[in-house]
């Protein structure tokens, strides 16, 4: 699957180009574009409804909506929902269509999108099913939009006490999977807790009744993302209960760095934890079972193919994710990289993925990761110049 291109700034860019520099510089969205695609097409003000859109070759890329100072706008020409840049024509884009998703309301009374979200085309994602503890002692990941508005949370109340109730979860993953839009992936994400057995159990009781009430075959079990046990063993558990794919996200490779960035990760479950979690599922259960995220442009793009690299050879999926500053108001975090970093790590990962039989999960892949990308494009990106 070969890539489109585009002119932006009298540079010749491809989609997967085009997807870093916008997660990475922001979009403004005029309000024509809400006026004219609202009604028929799945475009919020909400942010919490993640919007969506799709460039020509079917690459999702996340509007990272900013104000009115960013070069890329996102406005209504000709009828069509159009990309500029300083002005100039880039591409037309597809909006995915409406759902009635985010009109529901669980049995409780909380707005569907409060929970969770629609993703690229056909994502279910819960992105904070519970606050994080390391937030609570301000150790959250220095990167994590969800943690950084964390810390001010209750100091008395534990992660069960702002958990959303199982029966909500599961009217939500009905919904989305039987009714509209018809969802085909699942994926269930939360804080990081500092009792990480309780969260086993608690994935436990919610894939229990996941499958009971809808069915996990439906979403392929579904990728949970979890705080990594001290005994790997308890992850038998979800794996029994029906579980696709565990995540454990090592986020940063360099040992030093990782620190920096995630003081709460390397202080309370470290560094050994997560990588015990992700080699113990791969071993026991197979290639393709454990996923880690790394956020790609926190480090030098040779620690993190050196941490692509020994996951892959181990049977976990490693799953580069564009570094996104917005809505992170940290001057310590350096600036986004760039496209020539993304070139090269696109090409290891892709030559990982071939090399290792490694498959990332997903139908045509996350609007904010880029890992389903360049799977779907992996024999094309080894052999580009
Ligand atoms: S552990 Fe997870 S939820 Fe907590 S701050 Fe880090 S990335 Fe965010």
């Amino acid at each position: 699957m070969a890539l489109s291109v585009f002119t932006v700034d009298n540079a010749v860019i491809d989609s997967l180009d085009l997807k870093v520099t916008l997660l990475g510089q922001g979009i403004f969205v005029h309000d024509s574009v809400y006026e004219t695609f609202e009604k028929t097409h799945r475009i919020f003000r909400e942010p919490r409804a993640c919007n969506t859109m799709f460039l020509g070759d079917h690459v999702p890329v996340f509007l990272a909506r900013t104000d009115e100072t960013a070069r890329f706008h996102l406005t209504v020409i000709d009828g069509e929902p159009t990309l500029t840049h300083d002005g100039n024509f880039v591409t037309t884009v597809l909006l995915p269509p409406k759902t009635g998703f985010f009109a529901q309301k669980t049995r409780t009374g909380l707005p569907f999108g409060m929970l969770a979200t629609i993703q690229g085309w056909d994502m279910l994602a819960f992105a904070y099913l519970w606050p994080c503890e390391l937030a609570k002692t301000n150790n959250q990941c220095r990167f994590c939009h969800s943690g950084n508005f964390t810390n001010q949370m209750v100091q008395a109340k534990t992660w069960q006490d702002f958990a959303y109730p199982v029966q909500d979860v599961v009217d939500v993953v009905r919904f989305a999977v039987d009714e509209d839009p018809r969802v085909k992936i699942l994926q269930m994400t939360a804080g990081s807790t500092f009792d990480p057995d309780k969260e086993v159990e608690h994935y436990v009781t919610l894939l229990n009744e996941i499958e009971r009430q809808v069915g996990l075959a439906k979403v392929d079990g579904g990728i949970l993302f979890l705080t990594p046990p001290k005994n790997p063993k308890e992850l038998d558990r979800l794996i029994d209960a029906g579980a696709g794919r565990l995540a454990f996200d090592m986020d940063i490779w360099d040992e030093k760095l990782f620190a920096q960035y995630c003081p709460g990760k390397a202080t309370f479950t470290s560094r050994k934890q997560h990588l015990d979690a992700l080699l113990y599922v791969a071993e026991k259960f197979g290639p393709n079972r454990a996923c880690s995220v790394f956020v790609a442009g926190l480090e030098p793009v040779e620690s993190l193919i050196e941490g692509m690299t020994f996951l892959a050879e181990n049977g976990v999926v490693p799953l580069p994710s564009p570094w996104m500053p917005f809505g992170v108001c940290n001057p310590d975090l350096p600036k986004t990289p760039g496209i020539d970093y993304y070139r090269v790590m696109r090409k290891e990962a892709a030559k990982l993925y071939i090399k290792h039989g490694l498959e990332v999960p997903g139908t045509v892949g996350s609007s904010v990761c880029l890992s389903r990308d360049i799977w779907l494009r992996r024999e094309f990106l080894v052999n580009e110049n």
